[in-house]
């Protein structure tokens, strides 16, 4: 499980997300996690791997991706 988690970046808050849900319970988990993933400027959805909105531009594209962007950005050179 260690090992799947560490393998791509989306993974990174998988620990985390597993204590919320046990929590706060998944429907508030996901709730949280449309918000944590859309972009700050025009709230359309983003995913791990999109550094810019795919909509707007806006960087970086969520909160997701500013508090992990220096994980994420080798996986995107990499696929590329
Ligand atoms: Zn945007």
């Amino acid at each position: 499980m260690k090992t799947f988690q560490a393998q791509l970046p989306h993974r990174i808050e998988l620990w985390k997300s597993l204590e919320r849900i046990k929590e706060a319970g998944y429907e508030t988990w996901y709730a949280e996690m449309i918000e944590h993933y859309s972009c700050p400027e025009c709230h359309t959805l983003n995913s791990a791997y999109d550094l810019a909105c795919r909509r707007c531009g806006s960087s970086p594209s969520c909160a997701y991706v500013r508090l992990h962007k220096d994980e994420i950005a080798p996986h995107i050179t990499k696929m590329t």
